[in-house]
């Protein structure tokens, strides 16, 4: 790309640098909205309605991070607003939460034709839309819900299945969070066995959120052994 990349954290939000006033986080995270809403960075700007970039409360201590937009949420140009997002409402409301309380966004900011899975390019062109976002608002526990999400934070390739409900103390956008994979909700919707299990593992999230975090170690050992047990192909998709 020719010129100043747009979605570089001082580009459009630069003013920042030199105002008296100083910019909070939850301008920037606006700033940064409006600029990603212009993004052209990958095929998925051309099919588009609008970018879905994120939405709820920019200072939650609660982030979840799902898959793409679907059709709804292209239209609406808001993240889990179809039966999915029924669900995860649902969920919330088990642990006296709202989504007006949390924050909820997705790995990519655009819907996929026919909502099929992200391609990794597609995911490398997005990914630092996310930690931005992640950067500015501060999360203390990120719920990654579903395989993409969890692969993309954890940076490992274990499949959900494998590590749901496991909590790990990472650092996200230079700060400490607790990662908590969670399958998607979309999975859940016509699995009950797989709902019985998202239900207990959400319900452990009040008890996460008031956890102390550990500092963080100077140096963070490869998982080595984990990184060589690459989930089977199937398992690349929602569960
Ligand atoms: N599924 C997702 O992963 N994200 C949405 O916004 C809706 C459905």
């Amino acid at each position: 790309m020719e010129g100043p990349d747009p979605f570089h954290p001082q580009v459009g939000v630069g003013f920042a640098a030199v105002s008296a006033v100083p910019v909070s986080d939850l301008d920037e995270l606006q700033a940064y909205a409006n600029a990603v809403a212009a993004c052209t960075k990958c095929r998925l700007s051309q099919g588009r309605t609008q970018v879905v970039f994120g939405s709820g409360n920019p200072h939650a201590d609660l982030m979840f991070v799902g898959e793409a937009p679907g059709f709804h949420e292209d239209k609406q140009g808001l993240p889990f607003v179809g039966q999915a997002g029924k669900l995860l409402e649902k969920l919330l409301a088990q642990i006296g939460l709202t989504r007006g309380e949390v924050y909820i966004a997705n790995v990519l900011k655009c819907r996929p034709p026919g909502n099929r899975d992200p391609q990794p390019d597609e995911i490398e062109a997005c990914e630092a839309h996310l930690f931005r976002q992640i950067e500015l608002i501060q999360p203390v526990v990120v719920a990654t819900l579903g395989n993409f999400a969890t692969k993309l934070l954890s940076g490992r390739p274990l499949g959900i299945t494998r590590v749901h409900g496991q909590e790990q103390q990472t650092a996200l956008g230079g700060r400490k969070v607790l990662l908590y994979p969670l399958y998607h909700p979309a999975a859940a919707l016509y699995t009950p066995a797989m709902l019985k299990v998202l239900e207990a593992d959400f319900a452990r999230l009040p008890e996460l959120l008031g956890r102390e975090l550990e500092p963080v170690p100077a140096v963070v050992e490869p998982e080595l052994a984990l990184v060589a047990h690459a989930e089977p192909a199937e398992q690349l998709g929602l569960f």
